[in-house]
């Protein structure tokens, strides 16, 4: 159990990284509009952003999501899509720190807001994005599937992703795990810090070339990419410094990571600090111990040969 005094130590170390909104996190964004979109017709669209629809006209398109009706509200990796009943979609990216709110009773006044739509029935949603990389498209029917064909992999949590599957999709790959699974066409929505949570938890070092992750090892990659983002979403999500839950609540996965900002602290498996690297340009925290670098499977032989000397 971490005491309130470390946990709020923890916390305050961790809003000095930039985290992006991952999997759990745009879930949790879904979950969250999910009952206050479905039904409702968006009634008034006002993007005060140029960035965010470029390179269209905010207010073109801003006309066009007028008279929409929401007939669900999806996720398809980091990718939030509002499906209208025409089969048009809005397809949102919240990239670094973008995050949408509902208020019943309005919105306070926010510099950081780039759109704001009014429902039918009153509620607004506004989009805030402090880094204003978070982009909106609008989709005609039929082009949602060849446009996310390109982008996105296997969705983790897809009952249809396998060991073997997770195998396929490293084969033949020089580049580090890390870097592999970071990639949005491996899976879709793993992102820096559910990466390093996940390789920690399957015990394989980040740098390890993907296709040298031999059978086990995939096995456990597998079991711990989705134990780690089902996790996440059971905790809500992280909340670093930007994420929030549409109601402005925040998640609490920040205070169950293992490795993700915990350089110095002890492995909470075998007690050796974590150390902190850089991988495919990332900040990357793992176990020197427990993740070594060589294959975990050729790892116990080699300790017996040197205990039983
Ligand atoms: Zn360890």
């Amino acid at each position: 159990m971490v005491s309130p005094v470390k946990r709020a130590e923890r916390r305050a170390s961790l809003s000095t990284l930039a985290a992006m909104p991952e999997l759990p996190e745009v879930e949790m964004v879904r979950r969250g509009l999910e009952p206050v979109l479905t039904g409702r017709r968006f009634e008034r669209v006002e993007i005060a952003d140029p960035r965010l629809v470029r390179p269209y006209e905010p207010d073109a398109v801003a006309a066009e999501l007028e008279g929409e009706r929401v007939a669900s509200v999806e996720r398809r990796g980091k990718y939030l899509i509002v499906r209208f009943e025409t089969d048009r979609v809005l397809l949102i990216h919240l990239r670094m720190t973008g995050s949408l709110r509902h208020s019943p009773s309005g919105l306070e006044d926010d510099p950081h807001r780039r759109a704001l739509v009014r429902l039918d029935d009153g509620v607004e949603v506004a989009y805030r994005d402090v880094r204003r990389f978070g982009t909106w498209l609008l989709l005609e029917p039929g082009e949602l599937d060849p446009y996310l064909a390109t982008r996105v992999g296997d969705e983790p949590l897809d009952v249809l992703f396998t060991a073997a599957r997770l195998g396929e999709r490293l084969a033949k790959r020089r580049a580090p795990v890390k870097a592999a699974l970071l990639d949005q066409r491996t899976l879709a929505g793993m992102g820096n810090i559910y990466v390093d949570e996940a390789l920690w938890r399957a015990r394989i070092h980040p740098l390890r070339p993907a296709e040298s992750i031999d059978r086990d090892e995939l096995r456990r990659l597998h079991r711990a990419v989705r134990t780690t983002l089902e996790h996440g979403i059971a905790r809500q999500g992280s909340t670093l410094r930007d994420y929030a839950l549409p109601d402005g609540g925040s998640g609490s996965m920040q205070d169950e990571f293992k490795v993700y900002g915990r350089e110095g602290e002890p492995c909470d498996r075998c007690g050796t600090p974590i150390v902190k690297t850089r991988v495919a340009g990332r900040g990357t925290w793992f176990c020197p111990e427990c993740q070594a670098a060589t294959s975990s499977s050729r790892a116990p032989s080699r300790s017996r040969r040197q205990s039983s000397v």
